[in-house]
């Protein structure tokens, strides 16, 4: 384990950062707990809120579409965009990051905590994935919470429907709304609560393509860092990192960096 470096920030910055830090990692780990965010997704495509360039956003911000305010008013449009996303989704293949990561289990325990809303992760191979936001593949019913079915694959990506009606609860008759945790809305206490207990026995913290940010998962890594796990941040882009408490960053892109670590561990 090396000593914290506040200044790791600073020395880390060149693409050679992988092979610098060859040779820090301990030799045997028992468990990794990897958050990931957007950057983690963004080489299989772009399908964050931010980035969807469906017509519903073209004239209005996502950020006032995702909240249950607009559900109220306009079922069928959010229900014809989240489907639309999910159809982006399933079009989209796992990135190189992703494989990596899920061929770390061939070596040792690892716990996925993604701030992500796709199901990327599940299809590279990981076993033990948590959403802190929620997952576009997992719908529930908007008054008894049981989980929902679709009433059919999506559309094609390239076919968007401005409205589609949302099925319907096969429990209560209620209308089914998707799975992800809207603005205002509180994270999945069960999914804090796998969280929580994840870090609480880390060895190893990676941070990968949160961009310097970590929003739903803000707070989470205080808890791997006084247990005293080893703590890096795996980031290419040139973003300010999060100056928190970590031992490493790596200016790297998530699969040079994952697969770097696949050899040392
Ligand atoms: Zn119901």
């Amino acid at each position: 384990m090396t000593p914290r470096d506040p200044m790791a920030c600073q020395d880390s910055q060149s693409p050679q950062a992988v092979q610098q830090h060859e040779g820090q990692l301990t030799a045997s780990v028992p468990h990794v707990v990897v958050i990931t965010g957007i950057g983690m997704s963004a080489e299989s495509g772009r399908f964050h809120f931010r980035d969807a360039e469906h017509g519903l956003c073209k004239n209005f911000d996502p950020a006032e579409w995702a909240t249950t305010q607009a559900w109220q008013i306009a079922q069928a449009r959010l229900w014809a965009w989240y489907e639309w996303r999910r159809a982006k989704v399933m079009a989209a293949q796992p990135s190189a990051g992703h494989l990596a990561l899920a061929a770390l289990e061939q070596k040792c325990k690892v716990t996925v905590i993604t701030q992500n809303v796709d199901d990327l992760h599940e299809r590279a191979g990981s076993t033990k994935v948590i959403h802190l936001q929620g997952s576009l593949f997992a719908p529930r019913c908007i008054a008894c919470h049981q989980p929902g079915q679709f009433a059919s694959d999506p559309m094609p990506p390239d076919e968007v429907l401005g409205e589609i009606d949302p099925p319907t609860c096969k429990h209560c008759g209620s209308k089914i709304r998707p799975g992800v945790v809207w603005f205002g809305e509180s994270l999945s206490e069960d999914a804090w609560r796998q969280a929580t207990e994840a870090l609480a026995s880390a060895d190893v913290l990676l941070i990968v393509g949160c961009s310097g940010t970590l929003e739903a998962a803000r707070g989470l890594p205080m808890i791997a860092e006084e247990r005293g796990a080893l703590y890096v941040v795996i980031d290419p882009d040139e973003a300010p990192c999060a100056k928190s408490y970590f031992d490493q960053l790596w200016r790297a892109n998530p699969a040079d960096a994952l697969d770097k670590i696949l050899e040392l561990l």
